[in-house]
């Protein structure tokens, strides 16, 4: 049994939904994020808000699979403060869901200061429901200096346990900074861009398996939705005992979501 805890799934096939569940998947978290096109309107989100939070629920349930979600405005499009901040007065109405296990994927993609400003209410949003977050970094050169703005916008807030917050998409230079700083932290695995399974598996022999989960992130680009089980093999290949298998790939998502009451996986 494995749980897939960033995927998606509004992009994937529902062939997908069967190879996954022919692997051992029994549990995945989608955040709301881009789907591949710029949204014009709030209204755009509101409707994909719902297939996070109704239909996806269901298709997910055909293979056994449960759904969960994320709700938020995704850095990519969060540039417009005053787009941003509209379809932001959607989330709360969304949070009562009973899939929907906190706010993400929130976080920065360029770095700029609207995405900051953005970032930071919604950390507050966060707050204020006392919801868990899921947070999402810049690729390639700006990830470092993404992180670190992300982790000391996070710190300003002094009302968030840093133990509720998980920091995707880490890779050899963060995850360390990240682990240090008493966050949880993601390794997304995509076949050729961020990390491969078999870098993946070097982070873990690295920095050790705590606070620390694999998701496929699997979404609209090239993106592989049996990442999680792949990675299960190759550290199977290189010795690591069932139990570190188990743990990264379903122990530590269980622990971590679990802090929402809702996850019963
Ligand atoms: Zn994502």
């Amino acid at each position: 049994m494995y749980i897939d805890p960033h995927i998606h799934m509004v992009s994937r096939t529902t062939d997908d939904y069967a190879r996954m569940a022919q692997a051992g998947c029994v549990a995945i978290t989608e955040p709301a994020f881009w789907a591949g096109f710029d949204r014009s309107s709030p209204a755009g989100f509101y409707d994909y808000f719902r297939q996070l939070t109704e239909s996806e629920p269901r298709r997910a349930a055909d293979f056994g699979i449960k759904h969960y979600a994320w709700i938020c405005i995704n850095p990519k499009e969060a540039e417009d403060p005053g787009f941003a901040r509209e379809v932001m007065q959607l989330i709360p109405e969304f949070l009562d869901k009973p899939n929907v296990l906190g706010v993400g994927e929130i976080g920065l993609n360029k770095n700029s200061k609207n995405e900051l400003a953005i970032f930071e209410e919604q950390v507050a949003i966060a707050d204020q429901y006392n919801q868990l977050i899921l947070i999402h970094t810049p690729h390639l050169e700006d990830k470092l200096k993404g992180t670190k703005l992300i982790m000391d916008a996070i710190k300003r807030n002094t009302n968030i346990d840093p133990g509720r917050v998980l920091i995707d998409h880490v890779e050899e230079h963060t995850a360390k900074l990240v682990l240090d700083e008493g966050f949880w932290c993601g390794m997304t695995l995509y076949p050729d861009t961020k990390c491969t399974p078999q870098r993946a598996t070097d982070i873990i022999e690295m920095y050790g398996s705590e606070r620390i989960w694999i998701n496929s992130a699997g979404d609209w680009g090239c993106s592989d939705p049996l990442a999680v089980p792949k990675c299960r093999v190759e550290m199977k290949r290189r010795g690591h005992s069932r139990e570190t298998i188990e743990k990264i790939s379903f122990g530590n998502p269980q622990r971590f979501l679990g802090q929402c009451e809702k996850f019963t996986p």
